[in-house]
C-alpha cells in the first residue's frame, strides 16, 4: 500500500461524525482493541438554521433519519486511519508512507499492470540532484485506486476506460475544518451540531452547511462544506469556455458577477489563509518540478484574468495562486506550489480545466496530527 503523505493519516481530514458500520463488519472487536474512535460516541444531535443575528433550532423529530447520527462516533479520521494502518500491518500488509503512486502501468493488452512511484531528487528544472532515486514499478494482480475524491490516477483510469460514460455529471464539495480548544464548561463530548444558512448564504451561488463536533480533550471540530458548482453542471468547463467564446455578448454579461467583500481577519475568531496553512504543517521539497501543471501557460493571464479575474486567486484555500504585476501593466501568474494542501480544488474548479494536479515528491503536503 502506497501513501503519499509522510505517514498514514498525515493527509486525512474529516469533520468527523463517523458511521462505524464498516468497522463493525470488518473488525467487530474494534471498540475493545484500542481504536481511538471508540472514545466519543455521539450522544446529542442538534440542527440549527443560522441567521446573521442568531439561530433557530430545528426540532430533531422533523429532520430526516439520515441526519440523526444514531450510532455514530466523533473523533479524528486521521487517528482512525493510523490505528487501521497498525491493524493492517499486523495482518501482514506492507505499507509504504512517503511514496506517491505517480503513474499507471499498462500491459501490452492495455490492462492495468500496476503503478510506478514517483522519482525522488528531481530539481525544479527537471535535472537530477545528487540524491536522485528513480521510481519503482509495482506490478500486481489487482490494483486498487483509493486516492480520495479526485485522484489524479483515477482521473486517467476513468478517461482511459470511459468509466463515466453512463454516469451523471460529477458533483464536488469543498470542506474546511478547524480544531478549537474550548473552555471545559462549554465542552459536551459527543454533541454534534449541523448548521445551514449564514454565512454561506451571503456568498452568491454557494450551498452547503456547517458542523460543530465536540470531540475528546475539550476540543471542538468546527467547519463547513460547500459545493463547488460550475455555471452549468451539464457542460464541462471546457465546453462552457467554447460556448462563451462563441457568444461574446453572453460572456460579457456573465462575467459581471457580484463581488463579495469579506471583512479582514481579526486574528481572534477569523484568520488569514497563510496562517491557517502554517497550522497544517504543510511542507514540500522546494527544489522540485511544480506539481500544479498548466496545459497552456498563457490561459491564466490571457483568458482567465480578463474573463473571471482569475478565480484561482480566491478559491485556492492555501493561497497558492497569485496574479502579480497588474498595476505595472505586466500581469504574471505565480504558483506557490510549496503551500499546496492537496485539496484538488484547482483541478476541479479551474474554468478551462487548464490546471492539472499531479503528485509532488512523496512525503510532501500537509502533516495533520489529528484531523
Ligand atoms: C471538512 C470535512 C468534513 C467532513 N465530515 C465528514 C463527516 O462528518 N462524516 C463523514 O462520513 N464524512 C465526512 N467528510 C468526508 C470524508 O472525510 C471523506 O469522504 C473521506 O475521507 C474519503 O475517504 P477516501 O479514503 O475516499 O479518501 P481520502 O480520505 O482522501 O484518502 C485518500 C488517501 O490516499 C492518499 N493518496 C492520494 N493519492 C495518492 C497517490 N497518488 N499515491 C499515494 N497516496 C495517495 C492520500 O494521501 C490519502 O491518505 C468530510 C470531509 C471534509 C473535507
Ligand atoms: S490542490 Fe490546488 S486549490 Fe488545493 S491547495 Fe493545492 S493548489 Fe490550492
Amino acid at each position: 500500500m502506497l501513501e503519499k503523505g509522510s505517514e498514514v493519516g498525515a493527509h486525512i481530514l474529516s469533520g468527523a461524525a463517523i458511521d462505524p458500520k464498516a468497522l463493525d463488519e470488518l473488525l467487530p472487536q474494534w471498540r475493545e482493541q484500542g481504536c481511538p474512535l471508540a472514545e466519543v460516541p455521539v450522544t446529542d444531535n442538534q440542527h440549527w438554521i443560522l441567521f446573521k443575528a442568531g439561530k433557530v433550532a430545528v426540532p430533531h423529530f422533523i429532520t430526516p433519519k439520515f441526519m440523526h447520527n444514531t450510532g455514530t462516533y466523533t473523533g479524528s479520521l486521521g487517528n482512525l486511519c493510523r490505528w487501521l494502518a497498525s491493524q493492517a500491518e499486523e495482518l501482514g500488509v506492507e505499507i509504504f508512507p512517503g511514496f506517491a503512486a505517480a503513474e499507471i502501468l499498462f500491459d501490452e493488452s492495455g490492462a492495468v499492470l500496476g503503478v510506478a512511484t514517483g522519482d525522488m531528487g528531481v530539481a525544479r528544472d527537471g535535472t537530477h540532484k545528487p540524491d536522485y532515486t528513480p521510481g519503482l514499478e509495482l506490478h500486481a494482480k489487482y490494483t486498487f485506486f483509493a486516492e480520495g475524491v479526485r485522484g489524479h490516477l483515477s482521473k486517467e483510469i476513468i478517461r482511459t476506460f470511459d468509466l463515466a460514460r453512463d454516469a451523471q455529471p460529477q458533483v464536488y464539495g469543498l470542506g474546511i475544518k478547524e480544531l478549537w480548544d474550548i473552555p471545559a464548561e462549554q465542552h459536551v463530548p459527543g454533541r454534534v451540531i449541523h448548521t445551514q444558512g449564514w454565512p454561506l448564504k451571503e456568498t452568491p451561488g454557494s450551498n452547503g452547511g456547517g458542523f460543530i463536533y465536540h470531540q475528546a480533550g475539550e476540543q471542538v471540530a468546527i467547519g463547513f462544506v460547500t459545493w463547488l458548482s460550475y455555471t452549468n453542471p451539464y457542460l464541462s468547463p471546457f465546453q462552457e469556455m467554447q460556448r462563451w467564446k462563441a457568444h461574446p455578448g453572453i460572456a460579457a454579461l456573465l462575467k459581471g458577477g457580484k463581488r463579495v467583500s469579506y471583512p479582514k481577519p481579526d486574528g481572534v475568531l477569523t484568520f488569514d489563509r497563510l496562517s491557517s496553512v502554517f497550522l497544517s504543517n504543510t511542507n514540500h521539497e522546494e527544489d522540485q518540478p511544480v506539481h500544479l501543471t498548466l496545459r497552456d501557460p498563457n490561459i491564466p493571464v490571457e483568458y482567465d484574468l480578463p474573463m473571471f479575474d482569475e478565480p484561482a486567486q480566491r478559491y485556492c484555500p492555501a493561497g497558492v495562486y497569485e496574479i502579480v504585476g497588474v498595476s505595472e501593466g505586466d500581469p504574471k501568474f505565480v504558483i506557490n506550489a510549496q503551500n499546496c494542501v492537496h485539496c484538488k480544488t484547482c483541478d476541479i474548479k479551474d474554468p478551462t480545466q487548464n490546471i492539472n494536479w499531479v503528485v509532488p515528491e512523496g512525503g510532501g503536503g500537509p502533516n495533520y496530527p489529528n484531523m
